[in-house]
């Protein structure tokens, strides 16, 4: 059995459903995890912004509004009155409900509830499709078998198992659709995986049925070896390890979540990031399994806004404790670290969350001189880079000998190589980068 998840372009409009389900409604077994359409969860969103501001009649305006638009989706979408009569009938259910939040108090709970229609209500209209199409699909309620623990992680043992009994009620179905994003809690009240959750579904899903497969749809083909906004003529790259993936990840390589990695690489399942337009290109695949080729660099990402703070001390000099001071300084705030470099007598770190940063700045100044850089930028070269390998260093670096460095960070794992630069210089270095490593 394959997982595929398509996101919310992908069944932004009822065009696009069109063609996603032409895409699914042949061939081997699968389960198909859909995002709710483009733009709806954020229009929830701004209706529980509206109830929590105890403004009723601003929530009942965005759920018309909704309406209006899913009114649109059934006509284009539905070929016969009977079908677009059983969508609107679901769907004024959907609606009426949302508007019977606008007359109560308003708790989290409640906008978790709301935040599950628009998954709810995705995999409704094209599980109805599909049936007007004339093909056997069972919609499997992710409800029933999506959960996290009390700690907030997934509970794989409560999906394995509640998801395996939800698929023995259909032993001859090929085709099922479920929600992503949705689950339970501890408690068993509705929640969600998190904004962008929908990637984490499938991988728990793949994970939980030993999938053989995970395939990601988006609309680029396959995750690219730089940024196509930044730099012309990126190619996708083929294959990337779930190390590489994740170390990716962090730089907001938008095609994939960083949480769908775990699971997937967990339970050595290969995830395949593929295009919706273009269905047959080769798009990405991740996996645990280093190709023949594999000991190269593979692609340069970047993230902006970063903020490099360095602690310049006599004291650190020969003294152990000194850095888990510093540490504890950042996690007291709540804030992650994401590079570091040391000397004897300094160290200097990046955060890219500023919400504290005065406080930090304070308590780190009684360890020793502090300074601040801002408006930085991560550049990172990911690769298969195993230490005894030898050049890889020297080629990321001499292809940034026109830029200034403030940090450079490499052995942390072998898969990376960061370098800390002034946002200003970003272009640049991403463009010179993809010249000197890829063509
Ligand atoms: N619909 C959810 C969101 O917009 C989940 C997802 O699309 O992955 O965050
Ligand atoms: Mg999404």
């Amino acid at each position: 059995m394959k997982v595929l998840k398509f996101g919310g372009t992908s069944v932004g409009s009822a065009q696009r459903m069109k063609q996603v389900a032409a895409l699914i409604s042949d061939g081997p077994p699968k389960i198909v995890v859909l995002s709710a359409m483009s733009g709806t969860t954020n229009t929830l969103v701004e209706i529980t912004d509206y109830l929590y501001k105890k403004n009723p009649e601003g929530a009942n305006d965005v759920i018309n509004q909704l309406a209006t638009k899913y009114e649109r989706h059934v006509c284009e979408l539905y070929a016969t009155d009977e079908y677009r009569a059983e969508t609107r009938r679901f769907l004024h259910g959907q609606f009426s409900y949302l508007s019977s939040f606008t007359k109560d108090v308003f708790t989290p709970s409640e906008e978790k509830v709301i935040l599950a229609q628009g998954e709810l209500i995705s995999t409704n209209m094209m599980t109805n499709y599909l049936k007007e199409q004339g093909v056997d699909v069972v919609l499997l309620p992710a409800l029933e078998f999506m959960r996290t623990d009390k700690d907030g992680e997934p509970d794989l043992e409560y999906i394995r198992e509640k998801l395996q009994a939800q698929l023995a009620l259909h032993p001859d179905a090929d085709l099922y659709i479920t929600q992503g994003f949705i689950c339970r809690n501890a408690f068993g009240e509705v929640d969600n995986l998190q904004r962008g959750g929908s990637d984490y579904s499938a991988s728990l899903i793949g994970a939980a049925i030993q999938a053989e497969e995970i395939q990601i749809w988006t609309d680029i083909d396959g995750m690219h070896n730089n940024d196509p906004r930044i730099v012309e003529k990126t190619t996708p790259v083929r294959h990337l390890l779930f190390e590489e993936a994740a170390e990716l990840a962090y730089f907001g390589a938008k095609i994939l979540h960083p949480t769908c990695i775990q699971p997937a690489k967990f339970a050595n399942i290969p995830v395949r990031l593929l295009n919706t337009m273009v269905p047959s290109a080769e798009g990405t695949t991740i996996s645990n399994i280093p190709t023949t080729d594999s000991a190269h660099i593979k692609a340069v990402a970047a993230k902006d806004n970063i903020t490099a703070i360095k602690i310049k001390s006599g004291r650190m000099l020969l003294a152990y404790g000194f850095l888990r001071k510093v540490f504890e300084i950042f996690e007291s705030y709540q804030t992650s670290i994401d590079m570091i470099c040391t000397s004897e007598v300094g160290v200097s770190v990046t955060i890219d969350n500023t919400r504290h940063l005065n406080e930090i700045l304070t308590d780190l100044k009684q360890y020793g001189t502090v300074s601040v850089d801002n408006d930085m930028c991560i550049v990172c070269v990911v690769g298969d880079m195993e230490w005894e390998n030898i050049g890889f260093e020297a080629k990321a670096i001499d292809a940034m000998c026109d830029i200034p460095i403030r940090m450079i960070s490499y052995g942390g794992s072998n898969y990376n190589i960061s370098f800390l630069i002034k946002e200003s210089d970003k272009k640049r270095a991403l463009q010179s980068l993809s010249e000197s490593l890829f063509s």
